[in-house]
This record gives C-alpha cells, sequence and structure tokens, in this order.
C-alpha cells in the first residue's frame, strides 16, 4: 500500500509499505479519511522528539473495521471508528491523578505506532484494550467524524478554561483549531464568540462560521474587544496563534478575573514571554495551559459533532487523495485554508 512516512525532520515520503498484519488481539481499518494536523505539519517541517521513523503519521481519522482479532470483545467489521490516539501507561503519577493526557510514557498512533496516512490502519492491542476505541454514529459523516481528535484538544481547554453559558470567548489565532474553539465556545453556550485573524484567506474563511464575529487582527483589537464587551474585555480568550506577541496581548483583552488559556505552543527556545505582572495582579487573572486530551474528550467531541452543534463543513475547507498528501501540508504551511483531509484509500473530489 502507499504511505505517507516520515523519515527525518522535514522529509515525509510517499512509499510503497506491506499492509499491516491482522492478529489475534488488534484491529484493522480501511481508513475513511485522516485529517493533516498541527503536529504533522512540524514533523514536516522541524520534526518531533516523540516521533521514531521510520513512521506512517497521520492520526485524526475515521476508518471501517475490516478485521477483528478472535481476542477483541465490543467490535464487529463494517463499524466506523475513531480514537483517542494517546496511550496511557496507567500507572504514572500524572495517569493517577487523572491527568493522562500529559502521561511521561505515553504512545501515539501516527508517532510512536503507525498511524492513517495509508489505506490500511492497525490499531495497537493496548488501544483495543484500553477502551481508546471509540464508536461513530451512523448519523455523523466521516469528514466531521475525523474533526474528533482535534476538538478534542480544543474540550481539554475550554474545560480547563472554565468556559461557562453566557460568557463572551474571545479567540485568538483563526487557523483550523481556532475556528473549532469558535464552534466549540458557541455549543457550550457562550454568548458571543470573537475571533482574532490577521490574513487572508482564512479572514473570509471564518466569516462563513454562523454567530463568530471575525476581527481583523491588523486593527487595534484591544479597543475592537473593548467596544464588543461593554469595555470589559472577555471572559475568557483562547490563544491559538503560535507567536509571542498574540500571547503576551492576550492578559490584556480579559476583563478583571478573566483567563487566558495558552492553547499554542511557542517553539523550543524562543517561548519566553513578556508579561505585566501587575495586570495579572491586581486584575485577578488566571493564565492556563491545555495540551492534547484523553479519550473521556474524544468521546465528548464524537457526542458533540454527532449532535450538529459544531459546523464541521465550514471548517474543513480542502480535500485531497494521498498522492497529493504534500500539496495538503504546503495548504497549511501556507495557511490557505482551515483544515485539510486526506482520503488514503479512495478517489475524493
Ligand atoms: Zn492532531
Ligand atoms: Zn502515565
Amino acid at each position: 500500500m502507499q504511505a505517507a512516512v516520515y523519515f527525518a525532520p522535514g522529509n515525509i515520503e510517499l512509499v510503497e509499505r506491506p499492509e499491516p498484519a491482522p492478529t489475534d488481539d488488534n484491529l484493522l481499518l480501511d481508513v475513511l479519511c485522516c485529517a493533516i494536523c498541527g503536529t504533522d505539519v512540524k514533523l514536516a517541517t522541524i520534526g518531533h522528539a516523540r516521533c521514531k521513523a521510520p513512521r506512517v503519521i497521520g492520526h485524526e481519522f475515521v476508518g471501517r473495521i475490516r478485521h477483528v482479532g478472535a481476542a477483541v470483545n465490543g467490535f464487529r467489521a463494517g463499524e466506523r471508528v475513531t480514537m483517542a490516539t494517546t496511550l496511557t501507561c496507567g500507572a504514572c503519577p500524572w495517569c493517577r491523578r487523572g491527568l493522562g493526557n500529559l502521561c511521561a510514557e505515553c504512545e501515539s498512533v501516527g508517532l510512536t505506532y503507525d498511524g492513517a496516512f495509508a489505506p490500511v490502519l492497525a490499531i495497537p492491542p493496548a488501544g483495543v484494550a484500553r477502551g481508546n476505541v471509540i464508536k461513530i454514529p451512523d448519523a455523523l459523516a466521516d469528514e466531521a467524524a475525523c474533526l474528533a481528535e482535534p476538538l478534542s484538544c480544543a474540550i481539554n481547554a475550554q474545560e480547563i478554561a472554565g468556559i461557562r453559558p453566557g460568557d463572551r470567548v474571545l479567540v485568538v489565532g483563526g487557523g483550523p483549531l481556532g475556528a473549532l474553539h469558535a464552534e466549540l465556545a458557541k455549543a457550550l453556550g457562550a454568548a458571543r464568540v470573537m475571533i482574532v485573524q490577521r490574513s487572508e484567506p482564512r479572514l473570509s474563511l471564518l466569516r462563513r462560521l454562523k454567530d463568530v464575529l471575525v476581527i481583523d487582527g491588523t486593527q487595534d483589537v484591544l479597543k475592537r474587544v473593548q467596544a464588543e464587551t461593554d469595555g470589559l474585555g472577555a471572559d475568557v480568550a483562547i490563544v491559538c496563534a503560535p507567536e509571542r506577541p498574540p500571547q503576551e496581548q492576550a492578559i490584556h483583552l480579559v476583563r478583571k478575573g478573566g483567563v487566558v488559556s495558552l492553547f499554542a505552543s511557542l517553539p523550543q527556545g524562543a517561548s519566553d514571554l513578556r508579561l505585566d505582572s501587575r495586570a495579572i495582579h491586581y486584575r485577578e487573572l488566571r493564565l492556563v495551559g491545555a495540551s492534547d486530551s484523553r479519550a473521556e474528550h474524544v468521546r465528548k467531541a464524537v457526542e458533540l459533532l454527532a449532535s450538529g452543534r459544531i459546523d464541521a463543513a465550514g471548517v474543513v475547507t480542502h480535500r485531497f487523495p494521498l498522492s497529493r498528501f504534500h500539496e495538503g501540508i504546503e495548504v497549511m504551511k501556507k495557511k490557505q485554508g482551515l483544515k485539510v483531509v486526506i482520503y488514503p484509500g479512495k478517489r475524493c473530489d
């Protein structure tokens, strides 16, 4: 089969690989589609510390089961599934605190196990046994279902930020995750959702999302946010832009007692911020992080997507067959769209 294989930082090639073998304790899937993640773009540029080459990458997938190991219970051939792709150890201090997404010993499909930019994917026995495989309801389309993993990361972040119905939520950075954050905040009952983006064509793509106020980031964002929030500032700001200036500015965009979530990570060695500690102190701000997600978040994401409350069609802007994988990566790198979905098994138009 043809697969997108990571060989070294910046070097991903489409090569022939043997199909994964069925075993008594695994599942094999025909991959229906798999979205390109920011992590894949990192692999295509600077690499990733945890990815062991050579590796088939791709972890935001939905697939149809073609083989169920004799020792596997609860699944049938023909069912569609996605997966919480982080396999936690279950024993470290973080797993024991219920923070499996921070597990120090975790393995991941698409980084340490072969992933889904290939027509056939093997779900490793540990993933099957630990409840990481999640069924897709009939009502949920393939392409929307492959957003479950990125959406799950947004769910983890908004849980930590404590978003409540009626909140005014500001998303800074209108890439695919920013768009999903905006959709999620609406679904969680936010009264007003604003998103800041600097460049086209993302500005125009974001304007298609319903009930999301798109703010042009090249203008005076502080003034605009104040005007939209009775001069108070947003209840919560979620920074999805992997750059210093928006992370530093965010504390000035939230109200007293507000929350800033640093959702996007900055590159290693360039992650120091200059923050006005008086603003944090006197305005009682909370600055929180968020990284990855747990299986419970992926389950919630599937439910939310199936409920139709997330505009998946508005978030997916590009589709390519696997043979045009590198074009998909270029679209992401050049910020020409929002989410890019790859179809490894069948043609897509
Ligand atoms: Zn991802
Ligand atoms: Zn652990």
